[in-house]
């Protein structure tokens, strides 16, 4: 298989994270994605490979009798690979190769994130085939609604929330308000809220924010626990135009929405560990959200097993993960080596979520013709919720929905 170019949705590294591995394999093609995603890239990317090479050296040291471990790829491949990003507009089609051309449509799901729509033209046939990207939900928090798919004839989708609907109870600023005032104020325990540091953390900051200007939230300390979060705020603080109505009429009253007092990011490993010991209160925000790496699970260890401490929960989890077992309700879970029991209060709060749920994904397939799509792929999801999407999408009319198999192809000209 031969690539010649590359179209990236959006930068979170579950779809971004292995294109340095490309480019080490010897791609040297163009990398299209919106500026927000370019933007974003740039400090992801060079945190991932610096985690890999970490990962390795970390491992050797460990294991010197044994073969020495690779990294996936060095910050070298990662440099060689922001190189070939080209910044491309959104809403306006653009060349990929004179027989494709791409337009990006916003989707709501991260800032800079898109849905991908490819006109093809070959042996003067032409067709359309869109990818979804991540959806977002109708009303993401700052950032703009999800723009509708225009009609294609293929359709690669997402499955994440396949088979769920977003029923948990409304979490919002205000949720959030009360949850602070419970357990950091009354309790003097620390609120953990595990999270990505990419789009997750920052609506977190927002809506402590809002709850600082409007809503009194308590005098206590709280703290942006991941380097990368931190890089990526100062991303968002240049991308403010990028955000909804509501969101401007805010910036008018508030013009950085992203600080405010008591809002304190670490700077380094020393001042991580240093929230172990304060006493008292504290919102602690670090990553990664499905806490199965990253700062988080030092703060998981050390705070779990007291009860007057608790976890929120804002995001998706794959049940294998520490996130996983946590929100479906494990009492104890294995951290650095140790069983730590679960007596720490676990709160979910699906409303973050930047994923829609499976009525608001066929809701943003509105304008999808079911006798004229032609396939639909279902990717990005676990294997029985895929299964149970392509049902409903059945029910729903669209007679063709394929679950590929790992490598398997199609032939769509
Ligand atoms: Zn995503």
């Amino acid at each position: 298989m031969e690539v010649n170019a590359v179209v990236l949705s959006h930068a979170h590294i579950d779809h971004s994270g292995l294109l340095p591995m490309l480019v080490k394999q010897g791609f040297s093609g163009p990398i299209y994605c919106s500026k927000a995603t370019a933007d974003l890239l740039e400090i992801m990317l060079l945190d991932s490979a610096h985690i890999q090479e970490a990962d390795a050296a970390f491992y050797n040291k460990r294991q010197p009798k044994e073969e020495p471990r690779k990294p996936l790829y060095s910050l070298k491949d990662a440099e060689r690979c922001l190189k070939l990003i080209r910044p491309a507009p959104s809403l306006t089609a653009f060349e990929v190769s004179p027989e494709i051309q791409c337009t990006l449509i916003e989707n709501g799901h991260l800032l800079g994130s898109a849905a991908v729509v490819l006109d093809v033209l070959e042996n003067s046939k032409s067709i359309r085939i869109g990818f979804t990207g991540d959806i977002g939900r109708p009303d993401p928090g700052m950032l703009k609604p999800p723009i509708p798919l225009p009609e294609v004839d293929y359709l690669i989708c997402e499955s994440t929330y396949g088979d769920r609907l977003h029923e948990e109870e409304h979490f919002g600023p205000f949720e959030l308000r009360d949850l602070i005032h419970q357990v950091c104020l009354k309790q003097k325990g620390k609120l953990l809220i595990p999270a990505f540091s990419i789009g997750r953390t920052q609506e977190l900051i927002f809506a402590l924010d809002y709850l600082h200007n409007f809503e009194s939230l308590p005098n206590i300390p709280i703290f942006v626990d991941s380097p990368l979060a931190t890089k990526g705020t100062e991303i968002f603080k240049n991308h403010l135009s990028a955000f909804n109505e509501r969101f401007q009429r805010y910036l008018s009253f508030d013009a950085s929405p992203f600080s405010f007092p008591n809002l304190n990011f670490t700077e380094n490993v020393e001042e991580s560990k240093a929230i172990n010991s304060i006493q008292g209160g504290a919102v602690v925000i670090s990553a990664s959200g499905m806490m199965d790496a990253g700062r988080i699970r030092h703060h998981l260890y050390n705070h779990l097993s007291n009860s007057k401490n608790a976890v929120l929960v804002v995001g998706y989890s794959e049940p294998s993960t520490l996130g996983g077992h946590l929100s479906s309700g494990a009492s104890s879970v294995r951290l650095f080596g140790e069983d730590i029991p679960v007596r720490a209060k676990i709160v979910r709060a699906g409303s973050f979520s930047g994923h829609a749920d499976y009525e608001e994904m066929l809701d943003y397939l509105r304008l999808q013709n079911p006798k004229k799509l032609k396939s639909i792929f279902l990717v990005h999801g676990e294997e029985q919720v895929q299964k149970n999407w392509a049902n409903r999408l059945k029910e729903r009319g669209f007679s063709k929905v394929i679950v590929p198999d790992l490598q398997q192809e199609f032939d769509v000209l």
